[in-house]
């Protein structure tokens, strides 16, 4: 038969045979709890409530928030009745926000109670947005500037609890989208069809990859502003998972509480988060046993990080993908040939980024643009293809071009493959610093810093972080009228004003100038070496 791959499938799915599963979320005044059943008869009320706000099929509606019920109410409500989720990055700088929004012509934003200031200081800028809904479980609409401005609970509830979700929209129709820190620029949109959010979904739950399942509890500790928390509510939703959500900012003792009381057995997130929960386990006695996989991706997952989880009898998986994969790409679980390799061998594997997910297709290119050979050490870029994987960015045909090139993804991760087949990233060639899991562009901090007018030369770079993985080094060269006129404290107070906090350089050294390639370009290759030669 030929039958559309519909999300709708995964929410009538959900109501038939898991209505009194469980989901829990951490809302403003406690945890809040409800099943299947209910969160199926909210989510046609929020269909309704949609069409009552004027979204029609391909319509944008933008959602500023944390990971909890009421967004995932709207990851099936908006694309189930044929519009269009875009999660906004909390994180964003204000002019990207204003970029993402207008670039995409959301039409309606729901925002989080405690996201209301983020929206206010942009909304005189939008262009295209015609209501605003508060998430909260307050009776009353807490105090804003945003006009038209709906409480999400009091539009609920005055709508209809039955709607029809159409089974008949075309599967390649857009489902949801979410725009990713480009190297310069604004930000690029990447969108998801139904097909291959269906497709995604079920590779999280194939057993050599998560597994998820009917008989897990799932936390997923990603943003649901960030390439939709690696899919894992679409794929709970479609296994029957019981779900977690973890609220407005959740700390580590949030999130060791969350795990205990609720017996999560899947969580999912960033290396920072478990790197944070681990330092939380080394002070506090708290009861993870109910976990049976950490999924942690993003960011390479430290060896060091695998071993102190195992030795706390807890399984980290290391998984790789992009924004543009949807994300899940790679995971890195040792295959049945290793089972008696000794431990330090699997360590090694399973610190690499590991094996394509099936269902997707992949090429290692060298510069010469010939397949590197998969022998553990040739190095070339990661090329991807496959159902689940973009094929340009949203109204962006010259950027499309270049990352989109003869049917492939270029990922601009190089890597090396080894005889097994395992993919190990050894470096990145876009020019973009990853902290606690989200982008920094170098480029854009470069540009700021040498903007001031005492600075000749600017070169930012990521250095290592036990926390964040990466923070960004500035390396600069100060005019010559301006030698030792300016220090670190002024120019970090100049871009204060300019870059958002966590972007500020973590250090600012100077040089007298900055190392060049042949064609006269900024080597960050060479400003690497000297800083693990420790010279810099
Ligand atoms: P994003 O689109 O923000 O999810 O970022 C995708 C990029 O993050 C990839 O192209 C990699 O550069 C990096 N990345 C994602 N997962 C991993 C991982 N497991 N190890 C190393 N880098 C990763």
């Amino acid at each position: 038969m030929v039958s559309p791959l519909l999300l709708r499938h995964f929410l009538t799915r959900s109501r038939q045979f898991f209505a009194g599963k469980e989901i829990v979320s951490r809302d403003y005044g406690g945890l809040f709890r409800y099943d299947y059943g209910r969160f199926y008869e909210r989510t046609a009320r929020l269909a309704n409530v949609l069409a009552g706000l004027g979204v029609g099929p391909g319509d944008r509606v933008g959602t500023l928030a944390w990971n909890n019920h009421r967004h995932l109410e709207l990851y099936f409500a908006v694309p189930c009745s044929g519009a269009v989720l875009h999660t906004l990055n909390i994180r964003l700088f204000r002019d990207q926000l204003v970029y993402v929004i207008n670039h995409a012509a959301d039409r309606v934003i729901f925002v989080d109670e405690d996201l209301l200031p983020v929206l206010e200081d942009v909304a005189g800028e939008l262009k295209t947005v015609e209501h605003f809904v508060v998430m909260t479980d307050r009776k009353e609409c807490p105090a804003t500037r945003l006009a038209p401005v709906h409480l999400y609970e009091d539009l609920l509830a005055g709508a209809a609890p039955d709607y029809a979700f159409p089974e008949d929209m075309e599967e390649n129709s857009a489902a949801a989208m979410c725009y990713t820190t480009a190297t310069t620029g604004d930000p690029k949109g990447v969108v998801y069809s139904h097909r291959g959010l269906y497709l995604h979904s079920l590779a999280f739950l194939m057993a050599d990859t998560i597994g998820l399942s009917e008989r897990d509890c799932m936390l997923p500790v990603v943003p649901m502003f960030h390439a939709n928390a690696w899919g894992l509510p679409f794929s709970a939703a479609l296994a029957g998972s019981r779900q977690v959500f973890p609220g407005s900012r959740p700390t580590p003792a949030d999130l060791a509480g969350l795990i205990e009381t609720e017996k999560v057995t899947v969580a999912a997130g960033v290396p920072t988060v478990w790197m944070g929960l681990l330092e939380l386990l080394e002070r506090e006695e708290h009861d993870l046993s109910s976990l049976r996989v950490v999924v942690c991706g993003g960011s390479a997952a430290p060896r060091a990080l695998l071993e102190a989880y195992d030795r706390r009898g807890i399984t980290i998986v290391h998984a790789y993908g992009m924004t543009e994969t949807s994300p899940l790409a790679t995971v890195s679980r040792p295959v049945s040939r290793m089972d008696d390799w000794p431990a330090d061998r699997r360590y090694q594997v399973r610190a690499k980024q590991g094996w394509l997910v099936p269902g997707l297709e992949m090429r290692v290119v060298d510069d010469q643009g010939r397949e590197a050979p998969r022998d553990g050490r040739a190095m070339g870029e990661l090329w991807l293809k496959g159902p689940w994987v973009a094929d340009g960015y949203y109204r962006d045909p010259e950027r499309s071009r270049e990352t989109f090139a003869d049917g492939w993804l270029h990922t601009s991760d190089i890597v090396t493959v080894d005889t097994d087949g395992f993919i190990a990233i050894v470096d990145r060639s876009k020019d973009l610093i990853k902290s606690g899991g989200e982008w920094i562009s170098s480029v854009d901090l470069e540009n700021c810093i040498m903007s001031h007018p005492a600075v000749a030369e600017a070169a930012v770079i990521a250095v290592p972080h036990p926390k964040w993985v990466e923070r960004p080094l500035a390396c600069v060269v100060l005019k010559a009228a301006y030698r030792d006129q300016v220090d670190e404290a002024a120019l970090l107070e100049f871009l204060a004003g300019k870059v958002i906090r966590w972007w500020l350089p973590d250090r600012v050294v100077f040089l007298d100038e900055i190392p060049k390639t042949s064609v006269g370009k900024f080597s960050k290759k060479r400003l690497r070496e000297l800083l693990e030669r420790g010279e810099i």
